[in-house]
């Protein structure tokens, strides 16, 4: 489970080039889409074929007309390699796999066509292979919907342990201690959680060089990995910073950085509500406004036979308190109704503020 711009594709396509040279197996590699893994074929596989002595006189070039070779299907001594869209049943449908490899399958469909996940359809290839091997390589989406987090979750969970070149302590890299002046991405440095110490991006690729990966869960067969963007070579920390700057305006743009920069799933803000906790939170602040209040407004609601009025106090960083909510019962096409309204709205709520009329220009 990864950020983007960590070199995950990489990985996969040196994973593909280990067992086409050293281990050759049946191998299906998945991406997202058809249109995808043809371009995967093209842009990806093609190069690393072409670039690599010890791969290129493996497979040969599909335009030699015996090579039996395709956009999506490559042989070479020993076995083959095909590649899918985990859009298309279809591709996915052959025969007997040993080394599977899915790349970004958060963004797989839920089901290939109406056959079911697309990564479970390409395990069930792999079970007559004693030695098979599933690779899943993912940045991932929203917590309890996303594929590569119930993986890791499964896996014995390991994360990258960096020294710090002060105090040599090891530590994962964590947001949170990547501290900076929100007016000046600039400014972005890391504190070490064991010294204290400031490290900034020139200390960032001795420590890479020198960390190791560490396992929280026991290992139960499956060994995952997490990695952020905070780790990689090629995005500093002021731009990370920049980004989520930029990105923390809107719920829609912070997921996609949650996701592609942290590597960690988002929890919708909808779910993850303790009613208990948030009953303790609950205050009394009677018919008295709280000195913070610095406006009061009023809101009211007209129903056929009612209306309905709530009175809100709102200070700094519009902080609320709802301070009366009324109900006056009574047909408001009469006048009896809008008395009370009237009323309730004369009167001073607490140290000389009344509900001002109208809203000031910036609510
Ligand atoms: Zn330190």
């Amino acid at each position: 489970m990864t950020s983007a711009q960590v070199g995950k594709t990489e990985i996969l396509n040196n994973i593909l080039a280990y067992f086409i040279h050293q281990d050759p197996s049946p191998i299906l590699f998945i991406q997202p889409t058809l249109d995808m893994a043809e371009s995967w074929s093209k842009d990806r596989f093609a190069p690393m074929i072409r670039d690599t002595e010890a791969l290129k006189t493996l497979i040969r070039d599909p335009r030699s007309r015996d090579s039996g070779n395709t956009l999506l299907h490559k042989k070479f001594p020993g076995g083959h390699v095909t590649m899918a869209g985990a859009n298309s049943p279809s591709s996915l449908a052959s025969r007997p796999i040993r080394i599977v490899l899915l790349d970004e399958e958060d963004r797989y469909p839920a089901s290939a066509g109406t056959e079911g996940d697309p990564g479970s359809l390409a395990q069930k290839r792999t079970t007559t292979f004693w030695n098979r091997l599933l690779v899943s390589a993912s940045t991932p989406t929203i917590e309890g919907e996303s594929r590569i987090d119930a993986r890791y979750k499964q896996s014995d969970q390991r994360k990258y342990y960096v020294p710090c070149p002060e105090c040599k302590e090891h530590q994962v890299l964590v947001w949170a201690n990547l501290k900076f002046d929100k007016t000046d991405p600039t400014t972005a440095h890391y504190v070490c959680e064991h010294c204290g110490c400031v490290l900034t991006e020139s200390d960032k690729l001795w420590m890479i060089a020198h960390g190791k990966w560490q396992a929280d869960a026991e290992f139960n067969g499956i060994a995952g990995f997490h990695i952020s963007e905070l780790y990689s070579p090629w995005v500093k920390w002021s731009e990370m910073v920049a980004s989520f700057l930029k990105a923390k305006r809107l719920p829609e743009t912070l997921q996609t950085w949650i996701n592609t920069s942290l590597g960690e799933t988002w929890k919708e803000a909808t779910d993850g509500v303790d009613l208990s906790s948030l009953l303790n939170r609950k205050e009394n602040w009677g018919r008295i406004a709280p000195k913070e209040v610095l406006i009061v407004t009023c809101g009211v609601d007209v129903q056929d036979d009612r209306i309905e009025a709530e009175i809100i106090g709102w200070g700094v960083e519009e902080e609320s308190w709802s301070l009366q909510y009324h109900v006056f019962h009574g047909d408001p096409a009469g006048t009896e109704v809008w008395k009370d309204l009237d009323n309730l709205i004369s009167q001073q709520i607490a140290h000389n503020l009344a509900v001002i009329y109208g809203f000031p220009a910036h609510v």
